[in-house]
């Protein structure tokens, strides 16, 4: 038994005034084996092995090996040094060592310990159920709150922890949970296994634990030659339990053992450094060839801040699941330097199944429940070269099927993983989308040839703006000036976009040389994280725009949004070169919801090229010939690509806004018209469809005069606190009038007249109120005048901000089309921009890619740009050249849109 302290091997004093020693970091510590109260007599520089059962004489410092041997000595001493404990106790494997600290318990007593916990560990603690008569709850560890319930301060004698758990690499927040069971159970010990981390990597002594065990046959030894078990604490009390129970039971190491594993001690940090930096990049490759990986150091692995905090580095093993599991065992047997092994900690990288292996002995049904997967293989990083190691493991996937050599879309050669035919829904689906031969294309290649044509709507608020700041509902509708984006293949390893209607913006480029090291894909089938990659969108910002578009707000901010949604989606190796033209028949910044629409375009986009969503396969043509998918286009989208759509378009809004409430998106890409209200006040938050919207004809007027919306906001909140009933009373009439407004736009029965005659009623009533909170603007007001003067009579209001930007007139269906030309040459003239739209119509468009004319069908039948332009036209060059107001309508001539 050792009894230390860290001051053992005191920082030697400073040997000038001026330079101060600083005191001994870890390796130094690791490799200075010295006991000042065990000096050898022969000043040997390496800890002997006193190979003896005994030790002659009375009252002599050691009698008999079971209770104390010299050599363990010198081993305990160090082993409490590096683990920043007062003892360690040093057993016969690490399974020795939790028996050792579970026989603390009584029966009686109960256990909480994790759900996730390696097999043998589980083993002995099933045991101790049937026969110690100790009661033992599995709780998922990862959530703290999760085990409150099962803190009981007379019962709970003992919670055993791990983190990373193995093989999963779940993060446990250690230092929370300590605190939880101290302020609740101060009795119960708490117990953590340290072994996937070592002394180096991470002390729970320091974060509250009572009780550290490393399995010493890993990492501390690192060479796979000897089995053990390492006890650390800092109470007497325990410790002294525990020396007795190893003295009583005699499972003490052996004094050989004790010489190997002091040896192996010695370079432990020095191993475990190379060994994670490898891991880090074996983690990286995975991850870019889209398996799932679990590993803390990749960006998105869960509570991955917990393990920051509690650690100092994420260790050497890692897993990955193929979703295969016979594909899982060929990749196994297909590896050379990878050892098929149990265990872990060695300077040999070893490869293993857990569900076949080490975690055999927990039954199938159990590991389902605990999720862990039947395919699971896990991989434990070694000190050989770098290069092997990826390049076996690379071999192996190959021979294994896992992934093919494919030729990108610039031609550059690269591996794709390939998608296991029994994988999950999404990967059956991918599958399914790369070989659907009814889309006229059968490999991911030719996905990346075609060219890709989307659109969606702008948006009006028709009722609420403002006052929705403060908890009231507001109305919100699509109009029917849309956002259009055009892929294009590109064969020169660049990808490049062209903002048409931002000052003809173009920019480009080389794939290559993006700053791919911050990317942690999102994979497919996974939601982006609720925040952004900063790291990445710094990365963008910083290393790939140029100085010039750094200058132009608008084109710097689209062109970030593409990059990171480009860069982010990326898996299995593919990364497409194309352009992405994009026009805006909409004013872009007028309030009018332009920056959604990108986002919705844009993203939808990028998930065709990526596979990530696929149109439903063409229905079977009726004998007439005509397709019945849905009425003019409508819902021939379905939800579920929608709302995918929509998560990635927000994800974009993000980018561009800071803080989106979601609501420009969600009419984006599922148009109509929808109801939201903020979180956070007395009304229900969230947003609603208003089931039945019938399309309404407006005049959009821009009143081309620029607004600041924050400066508005804040006029108003200053409003409210200068004058709060005077404020409540409008914000109370205003929400009165979404309402009425909600339930008219949804009412069947409703006359198409009545309807209008009430909407307009409702729309001055709320510019009134918009007035009075102060955010109208002259222009707005000339706007107004000009409308409602004869012959016209027509109600408008502000849409928006306010403070310029756009107001909204609606036109009855009766006014006369001369009238209605007559009122927009007269608002042009005073150099307002009237647009005349329909609102409540359709949201995101895919102009459909079955049965495409000849001329439309782009690659394979397109030729390389190289090949000169005699080939069939890109839909991009009549694009790009078409006047924005001729874009509409030359987009609905080009054949069937699927619209959600
Ligand atoms: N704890 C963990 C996390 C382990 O992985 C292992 C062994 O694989 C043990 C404990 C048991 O250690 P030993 O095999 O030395 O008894």
């Amino acid at each position: 038994m050792a009894s230390t302290n860290l001051q053992d091997i005191p920082t030697p004093e400073p040997e000038t005034p001026y330079r101060p020693r600083q005191p001994y970091r870890f390796s130094t510590q690791c490799a200075t084996v010295d006991n000042p109260s065990l000096k050898d007599q022969y000043g040997s520089s390496s800890v002997p092995i006193y190979q003896s059962a005994t030790f002659k004489g009375v009252n002599g410092q050691y009698d008999y090996s079971r209770s104390g041997n010299p050599t363990r000595s010198h081993l305990e001493h160090h082993l409490a040094k590096i683990s920043s404990a007062s003892h360690a106790l040093v057993v016969s494997s690490g399974m020795a060592a939790l028996d050792t600290i579970l026989r603390i318990l009584k029966p009686g007593d109960e256990v909480i310990a994790g759900d996730d916990l390696y097999g043998g560990t589980n083993r002995i603690l099933a045991y101790l159920k049937t026969h110690g008569g100790v009661t033992v709850h599995h709780v998922d560890t990862t959530k703290p709150d999760s085990l409150l319930d099962y803190i009981n301060p007379d019962k709970t004698a003992m919670v055993l922890l791990e983190s990373p758990t193995n093989p999963l690499l779940k993060i446990v927040d250690l230092a929370r949970i300590a605190t939880h069971v101290k302020e609740r159970a101060p009795n119960a010990v708490v117990v953590v296994d340290n072994t996937m981390m070592s002394p180096y990597l991470q002390r729970p002594l320091e974060h509250g634990a009572d009780i550290v065990y490393d399995s010493g046959t890993k990492y501390l030894s690192g060479h796979h030659d000897l089995m053990a078990g390492v006890i650390t604490c800092n109470r007497d009390d325990l410790n002294k339990q525990m020396a007795f129970v190893i003295n009583a039971a005699g499972n003490a190491l052996t004094p050989f053992d004790c010489f190997l594993l002091l040896r192996g001690t010695k370079t432990l940090a020095i191993r475990m450094d190379r060994q994670q930096t490898t891991a880090m990049l074996v983690a990286q490759m995975l991850d870019c060839l889209g398996f799932k990986v679990h590993y803390p150091g990749l960006i998105n692995h869960p509570n991955r801040d917990v393990h920051d905090r509690i650690a100092h580095g994420y260790g050497a093993v890692l897993s990955f699941t193929t979703g295969d599991k016979a594909l899982s065992e060929r990749i196994v047997g297909a590896t050379r330097l990878w050892g098929i092994s149990v265990s872990f900690g060695c300077v040999n990288s070893l490869i293993s199944m857990p569900c076949v292996m080490s975690h055999a002995s927990i039954d199938p049904a159990t590991r389902a429940e605990r999720g862990l997967p039947e395919d699971l293989i896990r991989l434990c990083v070694g000190i050989e070269d770098p290069a092997d190691l990826l390049d076996d493991l690379e071999r192996a996937l190959l021979e294994a099927g896992a992934i093919t050599l494919t030729a990108g879309a610039d031609s550059h050669q690269r591996f794709v993983r390939t998608i296991p035919s029994e994988g999950t829904a999404i990967s059956r689906a991918v599958q399914k989308l790369a070989y659907n031969e009814s889309m006229g294309y059968t490999t991911e290649r030719e996905v990346e040839d075609r060219e890709w044509f989307v659109s969606a709507p702008g948006k009006v608020i028709l009722f609420g703006e403002h006052a929705v700041v403060h908890g009231v509902t507001a109305v919100a509708a699509s109009v029917d000036l849309r956002c259009y984006g055009i892929t294009t293949p590109r064969h020169d390893g660049k990808v490049s976009v062209h903002f048409v209607d931002i000052d003809g913006f173009t920019q480009e480029w080389e794939i290559d040389d993006l700053p791919w090291n911050a990317v942690t894909p999102v994979h497919v089938g996974d939601a982006h994280p609720d925040v952004l990659d900063s790291k990445l969108v710094d990365a963008i910002t910083t290393r790939a725009l140029s100085s010039e578009v750094l200058e132009k707000p608008s084109a710097r901010q689209a062109s970030v949004a593409f990059l990171y949604m480009y860069m982010i989606m990326a898996h299995g190796g593919r990364r497409p070169s194309f352009n992405f033209s994009v026009r805006a028949t909409l004013p872009v910044g007028a309030g009018l919801g332009s920056s959604a629409s990108f986002s919705a375009c844009a993203a939808t986009a990028l998930l065709l090229l990526y596979s990530r969503i696929q149109l439903p396969a063409q229905p079977a043509p009726t004998t007439d010939n005509h397709l019945h998918t849905s009425h003019e286009g409508r819902r021939a989208i379905p939800p579920a690509l929608a709302e995918e759509v929509n998560r990635w378009a927000f994800v974009s809004e993000k980018i561009l806004h800071g803080n989106p409430s979601g609501v420009d998106n969600s009419v984006a890409v599922f148009g109509g018209a929808l109801s939201y209200t903020r979180a956070g006040f007395s009304r229900k938050p969230g947003m609603v469809p208003i089931q039945g919207f019938k399309s309404l004809k407006f005049l959009l007027t821009d009143s081309r005069v620029p607004r600041n919306t924050k400066q508005l906001v804040a006029g108003v909140a200053a409003l409210k606190e200068q004058e709060p009933d005077f404020v409540e009373g409008l914000l109370n009439a205003i929400q009165h009038i979404s309402d009425e407004a909600q339930r008219l736009l949804a009412d069947p029965e409703l006359s198409r007249e009545v309807l209008l005659t009430s909407l307009s009623a409702l729309i001055d009533e709320n510019h009134g109120y918009l007035v009075k909170l102060g955010v109208s603007h002259p222009s707005l007001e000339a706007i107004r005048s000009k409308t409602a003067s004869p012959p016209y009579a027509l109600s408008t209001k502000l849409t928006g901000a306010g403070g310029g930007g756009c107001a909204v007139t609606l036109v009855p269906d009766n006014l006369s089309d001369a009238s209605l030309r007559e009122l927009m040459g007269a608002l042009s003239t005073i150099s307002f921009v009237p647009y005349l739209t329909s609102v409540g119509g359709s949201g995101l468009g895919i102009l459909s890619p079955y049965n495409q004319p000849q001329r439309l069908a782009t690659p394979p039948e397109t030729p390389r740009e190289s090949e000169g332009a005699d080939g069939p036209e890109l839909l991009r060059d009549a694009f790009v050249g078409k006047a924005t107001s001729e874009v509409s309508a030359w987009a609905d001539s080009l054949g069937r849109w699927l619209f959600v």
